[in-house]
This record gives structure tokens, sequence and C-alpha cells, in this order.
């Protein structure tokens, strides 16, 4: 019978839950359908050249297959890996003392004004050389993956110059390039305005426009194009123009939107025809509707609202009731150095009321539309990149109920395996 089997890379089987999230790869879910996890019980996947090229049940795929690599799933379930759909991946120094600060009662925006928070990052990254910010880099995604990621959205934004900026995205290109994580990256020139056009920072928008987004683009170096809309950062008019020009040039407008200060962010990101609007916290519901009419992604960041210590969450159960198809991120940054996504997973469920099943939609597919990529990551499907996790865990329903471990077994990132019994054995392509 053997002579009749075809001979494949890996054969993962016997997974309890197999968790495909199928069937969402043209358009994100939405409402009920982000509980619909397309669950496969005794499941098995087959993968061969990085890709899955079979998905089933074990007796099934057992039946057809034989593998130079076979793992056993018993007793655990299987993802598509987690992706971390907004990040601030790239940066130099650090910002511990803002806590005690913030403990204070002074508020980030204050500490902002006082020349810290994103400014100071600015000033550490400037000084950083390009080796540096890739070493670092690396550290944090090996960590991010070891949690179960497998594709990171990266962001720009503490160079705030032609030069610097240029040097981040040139970071997260040489990190993609040595990395296992895929690293997927966003110009956010329009993070802050740089303390050198504090009086002028129309000059700084007329900077990004006229410099930095051309050359960003010419180089290829970003995907998507990123505003901070906020109060005393930039306005509406100004993201506005930064988009459309990023666009111009074949950027993907993306917007940090309504976050601290409600500005009509989540409105711009219709106009503009952004993929996703993050943050949200005080988005408006005309704001949400045009979400949920353009499928743009809202990306709930439940670790900002904590570590900011306003502790105003985004209404994730109106944003689903509505049908705005929301994804779940870490924001990882200096003020929030949340390497490990199962925390802002645990947050979604605690905090925004996302039910385990909501919460793994929120970081798979979901999460790839967020950043283009839902054709090939996401789900556990024919053909696509053979990213998958599983975790320690017997069912879906386990998920968010303990926490506060790391759930991760194993990761397999383009067919191979990189962390076996909760360590990685391999994170340099
Ligand atoms: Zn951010």
């Amino acid at each position: 019978m053997n002579i009749m089997k075809q001979s494949i890379d890996l054969l993962i089987i016997n997974a309890s839950e197999l968790i495909t999230l199928r069937g969402f790869s043209d358009r994100p879910a939405t409402k009920d359908d982000m509980k619909k996890l397309q669950i496969i019980k005794d499941g098995a996947v087959a993968i061969e050249n990085g890709k899955i090229i079979d998905v089933g049940e074990s007796e099934e795929l057992k039946a057809k297959y034989t593998a130079e690599n076979e793992i056993s799933a018993h007793d655990k379930i299987v993802l598509p890996g987690f992706i971390d759909a907004h990040t601030h991946l790239i940066f130099s120094g650090s910002r511990e003392e803002e806590l005690t600060l913030k403990l204070e009662g002074i508020s980030y925006l204050e500490i902002l004004k006082r020349g810290g928070g994103i400014l100071k990052t600015v000033r550490e990254t400037r000084k950083a050389t390009l080796e540096q910010l890739v070493r670092e880099g690396e550290q944090r995604l090996s960590s991010m993956l070891i949690h179960g990621v497998t594709t990171v959205e990266a962001k720009s934004g503490y160079g705030l110059n032609v030069e610097d900026e240029l040097k981040m995205l040139e970071a997260c290109r040489i990190l993609n390039e040595k990395h296992v994580v895929d690293v997927i990256p966003t110009l956010l020139a329009a993070h802050a305005i740089p303390q050198e056009f504090k009086k002028n920072p129309d000059d700084y928008v007329e900077l990004i426009i006229n410099e930095i987004i051309p050359k960003v683009a010419e180089r290829k170096l970003a995907k998507f194009n990123d505003v901070f809309v906020e109060k005393n950062v930039f306005t509406i008019e100004q993201g506005r123009k930064i988009l459309l020009a990023g666009k111009e040039y074949g950027l993907i407008p993306k917007i940090h939107a309504d976050e601290i200060n409600y500005l009509g962010g989540a409105e711009l990101a219709g106009e503009v025809g952004a993929i996703s609007a993050d943050h949200l916290a005080r988005a408006s519901d005309t704001g949400l509707k045009t979400l949920a009419e353009k499928g743009i992604v809202g990306v709930l960041l439940p670790a900002a609202p904590m570590v900011l210590m306003d502790y105003v969450f985004p209404n994730a159960r109106r944003m689903i009731r509505m049908g705005v198809p929301v994804a779940v991120a870490t924001d990882f940054n200096p003020n929030c150095w949340v390497e490990n996504i199962q925390v802002a997973m645990f947050m979604a469920t605690y905090f925004l009321k996302m039910t385990p099943a909501e919460v793994i939609t929120s970081v798979t597919i979901n999460a790839a539309h967020a950043i283009g990529l839902s054709h090939e990551i996401g789900s556990i499907e024919k053909g696509k990149k053979a990213d998958l996790v599983i975790l320690n865990v017997p069912s879906h329903y386990w998920i968010n109920y303990r926490f506060g471990v790391n759930l991760v077994d194993t990761v397999i990132k383009s067919g191979q395996i990189v962390v076996e019994n909760g360590k990685i054995t391999k994170n340099s392509r």
C-alpha cells in the first residue's frame, strides 16, 4: 500500500482541533462569522515545499501521504500562525522611567510635550546604527516567534527625517531576509512632529510628501503608509494629504485613528480607502459604519489604553455587531513593550469582551486582511503558506481561559519546524 502513498515533507496528525478558518480569504470574517473557526476534529495537515497541500481528517491524510517528518498533535490544537498586524518593531533605547511618571498622573501627551515619549525614542533611534537596529529587531522577532507569531507588520516612525526613516525601513528589509518571521514594512514618517519642525509642522508634512514618500517608494521599502492623526500630532487635513500622497506612489493607507481624542480618523480611513484603521477607542458611530460598509479592518490594540492608563478600550462588541471586521494586535513599541501576542489576546477577551473564537479570528485571517496577505496566510487551506502554530491545550475554549503562560508547543514557518517544545530550533533563514 505504501507504494500508492505520496511522499511529502511534513504531516501533522491527530490534532484534537484543527482550526482552519477556511473560506475568508476573499473577505474578512465579520459578525457571527468571526466565531466560525471551521474546525476539523482529529485533523491533519499535509505540507510540501513550504506550502499546505492538503487538509482533512487524520485517517484520510495518513492513507494518502507518507512524510519525512510526522508530528502528532494529540491533545493539542493546530491553528494558523499568529499575525501581529500592528507593531513598532524597530527602535533603539527604552523609556522605563516614564512608567513611574504615568503613575504620578502625567499623561502620555504631556510627556510628549516635554520632549519625552516618542521624541526620546527618536533621539535614541537616530543615534543607532543600522546594524544595531537589526540586532535589536532580531531579538524581538525571536521572542515574538516563540509566542506563536509568524508574520509581523513593522512601522518606521522614530527617524522623522529622510535618512533615519530610510534606515529603519532598511532594518525591516534586512530582518525580513534574515529572520524566519516575515516582516511587512509600513512607513510611519507621520508618527510625531520632530522637534526641529515644532514651529512649522506643515513644513514637515511637505518633507514627508516631497522627499520621504518618493524615496521610500523608489527603493520599495514599504507596503503601507500610516499616519498618527491625533491632537497635537497630525490633523485630519495633514493626515489626508500624507495618505493621498502615499497612494500616488502605491503605498496603501493605514491610520492610527481616534485613539486618545476623537478627530474623525475612522471617517478619514473610509475617505482615503485605507486597508485598516487602528486603535479606534474614541471612534464615532459614523466612522465605524464607514469601516463596516467598506470592509476596512479595525485593528484593536487592547494593551494601548492600559499603558496609557486611561483605560478607554475600543468597543469591540459594538464594532462586531455593526459588521466591522476586527483584528487584534500588540502595538509593540517602547511605551508598550509586549512581545507576546497572547497578552493582547487575553486582554481582548477580558477587556473587549471578545470570545476565544473571535480572538482567534482576529489574530489570524482578519489580521492577514489588515496587512493585505489574506490569500497567502491567516488560514489553514490548500495553497497557503505552511505557517502553523500548535498549542498545548485540548480545545480552543482554553485560549484566554488559561493565560499568563506561553501556550505554544510548536511553530511551523513556511513548512519548517522553528519552535519545538516551546523552544526555538531555528530562527534564521
Ligand atoms: Zn501604533
